[in-house]
């Protein structure tokens, strides 16, 4: 007797682990089914997977129950990716229910549309059509555009022929026409619109680049591949040769896209070349369009895919490469919902499963990945010239000068003569500052007091668009007080500046320039992200201001200058990464200067131009950045020469937070054999409190993941044993790519 092995597909993980079910009398049920089985005491229908058969089952047969239904004719899910499931769930500590969740999508109901066509099955079929020719009725107009065999819809042809629903009725009564359903696919790209285009000869490099990537593609030792591309390189071209041959092979494509460049841009150039195989999703799909995208995949109507993170998961079984361009992006890391995977360890799992090749793309490469290319687990390709052979002129500026000067404004003298030139001839400005809003904290001048959120323990932003002070945490806003609610002083002051505030000097010192600005305040509409960069592109703006939004991926021709305003602001945050951040972020900003035929020019203005970071951005030395970071990261101990697990414990009540936290502490310290693992605290999270939820956390450090987690894991659950945790709600996250 056979049972099946059924995951069911709950995330919790009392119930994550295999159950056996029989399968009843004509039930024809494969591997990677998904089935509705009784379960639990009342016998719920409850969803599950089909992961496997057995003869043996493991409680006695009597108790066995059946397998209800199944829910769809064919697997949903494929060994391969079984074992993937299973792989996630040891690596991200959670549940198989949340990695089956990953991968396979939701179930939604299929939208379809009724079609008809000639009703071929029917013997008499050629004796009906003539006897309806002969008479020159609406039934005949019909059946005319029907003739050649094709199926259309019901609805084209009511609107062709301007008749309603009775003459093609009539006509399936009488047998020479059936109505047949067919799936109408939501979110598909409309590639008709996008022009084709041709090839350009590669250069050089490309065709080196193009040449060590098509051997790895067919040689059977896979290895990830890591491109350091300069901005401007033509690295996208060689994502699209490559997908080109393995697509020649019959095989599939996937391209990971950080969410941000997932611009009509990025997407036309794939589809300008690939047209209608071409799928794209994004994180804004509903539910029944990332279905049916993946659906096409499924039933290989499509061969490329591209996407954020989750794309990493579409379902194809014939996979040839995958690519993550901007290898480095944070987003690739899903740190909120669990499993909190890493689609770069997706990537090489599955290049592991399905032999695929894997391509990491990047002008600033994360220094784990880069690492690992020195040691020789991912194989280098390096490219050294923009295609147009040029790079921009960057200049730091040094704030502590001008301040020095009286120049107390954000602007420099030497970018606000840039500026001005600039706008004089007829050229275009990209202006950069990571904070959005007009003023970064208020407070009081006599007193020193600080407007703070009541709710969060996070200073309130001024924003003059709506003359309120917001909190970026919980939303909060309130008017802003007249007198220092601490010492009823009236001398309020507004401090640090933000998008907002640079608008408004810009349109003060240069009122005649046409300016756009793009942040979180600016793109709260549908599309309007979009035709904010579209005005830009057609030159509809003389100014672009800016946060992180606008630093990446993005190709205007017309923009010869940039100014990064704060270059800072990402230095200051006290995090282990912040050099590796604000070298990306200040050579991403600089690479929207003068990518056409127009040389470009960079100006950084910053309160510490010594800084090695911003120093080597401005050289474009990216290897000169590695060979000083990695000797800090050695020295203190810090990714990728170990792992960092943070533990974050968060709860309304600040005194249980505190005592369940430090329990936790000392069970840590006592299980802390041959000091194996560094702890660092407990201690409160950066912000403290968000939403009156307190925060408090431990990081601990080792270089084996597997014996980290372990530990963690082990001490959590030593801690539940001993006291009541309900209370407390416990993020785990590994080398977190955020600050909590
Ligand atoms: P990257 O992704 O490395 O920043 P892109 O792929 O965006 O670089 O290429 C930069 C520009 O150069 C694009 O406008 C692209 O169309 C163009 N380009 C790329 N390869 C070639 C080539 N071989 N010949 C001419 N133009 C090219
Ligand atoms: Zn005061
Ligand atoms: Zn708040």
């Amino acid at each position: 007797m056979k049972y099946a092995v059924v995951i069911i597909s709950i995330s919790h993980r009392n119930i994550d682990h295999i159950f056996h079910y029989r399968i009843p009398e004509g039930l024809n049920v494969e591997v990677g089914m998904r089935v509705t089985v009784p379960f639990g005491k009342g016998n719920r229908p409850t969803e599950g997977y089909v992961v496997g058969f057995t003869d043996k089952a493991d409680i006695d047969a009597s108790l066995i129950k059946d397998i209800s239904s199944i829910c769809e004719e064919y697997p949903v899910i494929s060994p391969k990716r079984i074992e993937l499931a299973g792989w996630m769930k040891e690596k991200y500590y959670t549940t198989f229910g949340s990695c089956f969740r990953c991968i396979v999508p939701k179930k939604v109901n299929e939208k379809s549309f009724a079609c008809v066509r000639l009703n071929n099955d029917n013997e008499g079929l050629n004796e009906e059509i003539i006897k309806v020719l002969k008479k020159d009725t609406r039934q005949k107009r019909v059946l005319e555009v029907l003739l050649n065999g094709d199926e259309i819809p019901v609805s084209h042809i009511k609107t062709l022929l301007d008749v309603d629903d009775s003459p093609i009725n009539a006509l399936i009564k009488k047998g020479v026409l059936v109505k047949v359903y067919v799936q109408e696919y939501r979110g598909n790209f409309n590639s008709a619109l996008v022009e084709r285009t041709k090839p350009p000869v590669l250069t050089e490099e490309q065709a080196a680049a193009v040449y060590r990537i098509f051997s790895d593609i067919d040689s059977n030792d896979k290895k990830p591949l890591l491109i350091h591309g300069v901005t401007g390189s033509g690295k996208t071209e060689i994502y699209i040769r490559a997908i080109e041959k393995v697509l020649s092979q019959g095989k599939e494509a996937i391209v990971l896209v950080p969410e941000i460049s997932l611009t009509q841009q990025t997407v036309e150039r794939f589809v300008s070349r690939f047209g209608s195989k071409v799928a794209v999703t994004h994180s804004r799909l509903s539910d029944g369009e990332r279905y049916d995208q993946w659906t096409r995949a499924r039933r290989k109507e499509i061969s490329v895919m591209i996407g954020p993170r989750s794309a990493v998961f579409t379902p194809f079984e014939n996979i040839g490469i995958i690519i993550i361009d901007e290898e480095h992006e944070s987003t690739y890391k899903s740190d909120i919902q669990s499993p909190k995977y890493d689609a770069r360890e997706i990537a090489v799992k599955l290049m592991e499963l399905y032999g695929c090749s894997l391509v990491l793309g990047s002008a600033t490469p994360s220094l784990t990945s880069y690492y690992k290319a020195q040691k020789g687990e991912y194989e280098l390709i390096e490219l050294k010239r923009r295609v147009n052979n040029t790079f921009p002129n960057i200049h730091i500026v040094d704030m502590r000068k001008e301040i020095a000067k009286k120049n107390f404004s954000v602007f420099s003298t030497e970018l606000k003569n840039a500026i001005a030139e600039n706008l004089e001839n007829k050229r275009q400005t990209i202006l950069f500052l990571n904070r959005r809003g007009h003023s970064t904290f208020v407070s009081c001048r006599r007193c020193g007091y600080v407007m703070t959120c009541d709710n969060c323990n996070v200073s309130y932003t001024y924003h003059k668009g709506i003359n309120k002070l917001s909190c970026h945490y919980c939303g909060k806003s309130i008017n802003v007080p007249a007198l220092c609610p601490q010492c009823g002083s009236q001398y309020i002051k507004y401090f640090g500046a933000g998008t907002e505030k640079i608008e408004q000097e810009v349109l003060r010192l240069f009122p005649e320039a046409r300016v756009l600005r793009m942040d979180m305040d600016t793109t709260r509409k549908k599309n309007s992200h979009r035709m904010i960069l579209e005005d830009f592109r057609r030159g509809k703006a003389d100014i672009l201001i800016g946060t992180q939004m606008i630093a990446k991926g993005l190709d205007f021709p017309n923009v010869t200058l940039v100014g990064v305003m704060a270059a800072d602001l990402s230095l200051n945050i006290g995090d282990y990464r912040s050099g590796e951040n604000t070298y990306q972020l200040v050579s991403q900003v600089s690479g929207r200067a003068g990518r056409a035929d127009k040389e470009g020019t960079v100006y950084i203005q910053t309160y510490s131009p010594d800084n090695y970071s911003i120093r080597y951005a401005a050289l474009g030395d990216y290897k000169g950045f590695y060979n000083e970071e990695i000797i800090f990261r050695k020295n203190m101990d810090y990714p990728p020469f170990t792992n960092i697990f943070l533990v974050m414990m968060t709860g309304e009540n600040e005194y249980i937070l505190r005592q369940t936290i430090s329990r936790l502490a000392e069970i840590m310290k006592r299980y802390n054999k041959n000091n194996m693992f560094t702890r660092l605290g407990p201690t409160p999270a950066v912000i403290s409190k968000i939403n009156n939820v307190y925060r408090w956390q431990i990081t601990v450090k080792c270089e084996n993941e597997d014996k980290i987690r372990n530990y963690v894991l082990f001490c959590l659950d030593k801690l539940s044993e001993q006291i009541n945790t309900d209370k407390i709600n416990v993020g785990l996250y590994l080398n977190p790519s955020y600050i909590f």
